[in-house]
Parts: structure tokens; C-alpha cells; sequence
């Protein structure tokens, strides 16, 4: 019945696949999406109207200003980019002009910094789909998610007269590193939403099996902090030096030790520490890469406070400044249960689902969190689901990571049977 929608998905899955851009600078992305749905008369929204600009995350202009060089390159065109106003993503909408509720979906766009496997053995490389891009790979599903969307569009714009109320659909940047949620929620273009609706494309179930309620999406907070001291001979007056390096160093096991908390998970990492000039300089320089996450947002508040004092007393005792930069967040999040009831029934109904699975530990972090508790703040519901897609291939963000295609279909159905009932 759908079949020509998930034919459309996998094609473009595969066209979004071999341009791989990673967060913030998905600018090529972006046009493709847009002048496919404008292509079908659909309404699109990008720059400021769906991203707000304050409110990015870990967004580096070097490599913003290098995607919109390698956007131009592969023929993106001035007007569209103009329109982007440096900001990627976009936002559809379609308006069935009939009252009723606004629904969001909400896909990712953006790939991970992996170099993607030559092995025969990996699909992409032997069908020629392959990351044009050294380095860069949708090695996630993201560019599975945004060609779901897109069709998800299509048939919508197709049965219009159908449905009632309004279908909002995102197209999230920067979703890697949780980055670009904050900057989508506080442009305000959901806060008119009733319900909320979004997934993941996951190895963490077979295909033909569903998480239609995952449970423990852990709050986070990823912080680069940087340390800056003065510099001295190390011989002749060490003395007169301050010690970034020292400091950062005694920041990480203080971080390390930060007190477990008695209501709940907590997570720090230290994942990167780049400090320091030359053997015999009192170093400069010293910068931690880190983050830390809770069971909820208190929790994962808690872990921030002890961050904050702990670099702050660092920087005290050593004499030397600090800065602490947010580089990206994701909440917790509750599945309201109504929502997981109407979809528990569409997956009932929908061929090649299998096995629903609820109360699954999510365990990780996912920037969706932060649009659904936007939702929810506003009196809407949410709900994140994971659509499974076994394939023996690698992990996710690994070189050769993939998934079985035909769950892409199964998902498709699964958001047109929402669709259906939401905005009957
Ligand atoms: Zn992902």
C-alpha cells in the first residue's frame, strides 16, 4: 500500500549518506530537504524562524564557515543559503486549514566525525553509496531519519484533506554532542504543539522489535573548561608562573571524585585533556573536555554546581582564570502514557513489527528530550520510541555501522498510523 514512500525513503537515505555533514554545518542537507518539500508545495521554515541563534550549542564558525565553502562547491545555491542565515535545519509545515491539533515529529540530520569502512562487506561501500567525505559518516542512521521525514511529508502533503489540525515536521541539526535541541526549543516554533512524537533508528533492538517506551534517558551537560595561567622560565623563576596544566589536572580527579548522589545515577567524564606549550615553560594553556549527566535534571544539576565549584576553587588555589562553556544538553525524559497507548496500538496494527518491548534503560543521552519536555511544559504530550534494525554489522558510530533497511518502512508506517489518529 506504502510501498513507493519506502522505496523514496531508502533512495534518499542512501543520496543523504554519501554527503555526510556533521553538526551545524549540515547546509547541503538542509537544501536537499528543502527543495524537496518545496518541490511538493510544501511550507518550509529555516534560519532564525526554527533556530535560535543564542541558544546554540557547540558550534564552531571555522567549521560552520567551511560547510557553507563545501555547500556552494557541491552546487547549493546563494538564495537558499541566505535563507539558512548561517543556521541549519529546517521545519515543515503542513496545514490541513481544519481545526484540530499540531503535531510534531522531529528528525536528525546531522552525521558523526568517523572514517567509513572500504570493506566489500559493508553494504555502502559495495552497492557505491559510500561517504563521499573522509572522516565524516552518517554512521547513526540520522540521514536514514531525515529521508523518513521527508516521505513521512510526501504522503502527508498527498492526504491532506484526510486529516485535520496542523503537522509541524523538524529537521534537527547538531543532534551529535546533544547541541541542537536547545537552540530548536527556544526558538519557540513548537510551542504551539499538542503532542510530540520522535524515534531512533537502533541496534540496541532486532528488527521487528519496537521500544515504544524507553525508560533512565539520563539529563546531561557537556562543558569544555578551560584553564589559563602565566608563563614562567621553569628554571629560573618557576615562581613567577601560574600553572594552567596543574590545575586542570587537580580538576580531574576532584572531578572524579565528586559524591555519588542518594536519589539517584549520576556520570562524569573527562574525555580530552589538551594542555600545556614546552618541557621547560610554566604552561598556559590547559583545556578538559568533559561532561556530566543524572538521573534527572536535578540530579544532573547537582553534577553541574559541583563542576562549577570545583574548577572555580581549582582556578583559586592555582592562581590562574577559567572559563566554562556549555557545549551541549539533553534532559530526561517520561513518555506520557496516553501517547504510548495510541502507539502501542499502532504498532499492533502495523505489518513487520513483531515484538513491542516497554521499560527499556535507555541508559544514554538524546537531545530530542529537550523538544518533548518543551512540548510537555506547554500542557502537549511526548513520546520517544526506538525502531529496531539488526544487520551483524558494527555499532553505532563505528566505520561500519548499518542497520537493516527494511525497518525504515516499518517506521514509516508506524508514523503514518500516528499521524492517522492524531489528526483524524
Ligand atoms: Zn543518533
Amino acid at each position: 500500500m506504502t510501498c513507493c514512500y519506502h522505496k523514496e525513503i531508502v533512495d534518499m537515505r542512501h543520496e543523504l549518506h554519501r554527503f555526510p555533514e556533521e553538526g551545524w554545518t549540515e547546509f547541503w542537507t538542509t537544501a536537499y530537504i528543502a527543495k524537496y518539500l518545496r518541490g511538493l508545495g510544501i511550507e518550509v521554515l529555516m534560519g532564525e524562524k526554527v533556530i535560535s541563534r543564542e541558544n546554540c550549542l557547540g558550534r564552531n564558525p571555522q567549521l560552520v564557515a567551511a560547510g557553507i565553502e563545501a555547500a556552494k562547491a557541491k552546487g547549493v545555491c546563494e538564495c537558499l543559503l541566505e535563507e539558512m542565515q548561517e543556521l541549519t535545519g529546517c521545519v515543515a509545515v503542513l496545514d490541513t486549514g481544519r481545526p484540530g491539533p499540531t503535531v510534531a515529529l522531529r528528525f536528525d540530520i546531522d552525521c558523526v566525525n568517523v572514517l567509513e569502512s572500504t570493506d566489500p562487506a559493508h553494504l555502502p561501500a559495495k552497492e557505491g553509496w559510500r561517504s563521499e567525505r573522509d572522516g565524516l559518516m552518517h554512521a547513526c542512521g540520522h540521514d536514514a531519519h531525515a529521508a523518513t521525514g521527508m516521505a513521512i511529508c510526501h504522503w502527508v502533503k498527498e492526504h491532506l484533506d484526510q486529516l485535520n489540525g496542523k503537522l509541524k515536521v523538524v529537521f534537527q541539526p547538531a543532534e551529535e554532542g546533544v547541541r541542537g535541541a536547545s537552540a530548536v526549543a527556544a526558538s519557540g516554533v513548537l510551542d504551539d504543539c499538542d503532542y510530540f512524537l520522535t524515534s531512533h533508528v537502533s541496534l540496541m533492538a532486532k528488527s521487528g522489535e519496537v521500544l515504544s517506551s524507553p525508560i533512565n534517558f539520563l539529563s546531561t551537560t557537556k562543558y569544555d573548561v578551560t584553564f589559563t595561567g602565566r608563563p614562567a622560565h621553569a628554571g629560573i623563576e618557576p615562581n613567577a608562573g601560574r600553572n594552567a596544566l596543574a590545575a586542570a589536572c587537580h580538576a580531574v580527579t576532584q572531578l572524579l571524585g565528586i559524591s555519588r548522589h542518594g536519589s539517584g545515577m549520576t556520570r562524569v567524564n573527562i574525555g580530552r585533556l589538551i594542555a600545556g606549550e614546552g618541557r621547560n615553560v610554566i604552561p598556559v594553556n590547559a583545556k578538559l573536555v568533559m561532561e556530566v549527566r543524572g538521573e534527572t535534571g536535578d540530579i544532573n544539576q547537582y553534577m553541574c554546581e559541583e563542576t562549577e565549584n570545583i574548577v572555580q576553587g581549582v582556578a583559586k588555589s592555582f592562581g590562574v582564570d577559567y572559563k566554562i562553556e556549555k557545549m551541549g544538553a539533553a534532559v530526561d525524559l517520561v513518555n506520557d502514557a496516553p501517547l504510548v497507548a495510541m502507539l502501542d496500538e499502532v504498532l499492533a496494527n502495523t505489518e513487520g513489527v513483531t515484538t513491542v518491548l516497554h521499560d527499556i534503560n535507555y541508559g544514554g543521552s538524546e537531545d530530542a528530550t529537550i523538544l518533548a519536555k518543551r512540548v510537555q511544559s506547554h500542557g502537549g504530550q511526548a513520546c520517544y520510541f526506538v525502531m529496531g534494525g539488526t544487520r551483524p554489522a558494527g555499532g553505532h558510530h563505528t566505520a561500519s555501522f548499518d542497520f537493516d533497511e527494511s525497518t525504515l518502512g516499518t517506521g514509516f508506517d508506524v508514523y503514518i498510523g500516528m499521524v492517522k489518529k492524531l489528526m483524524a
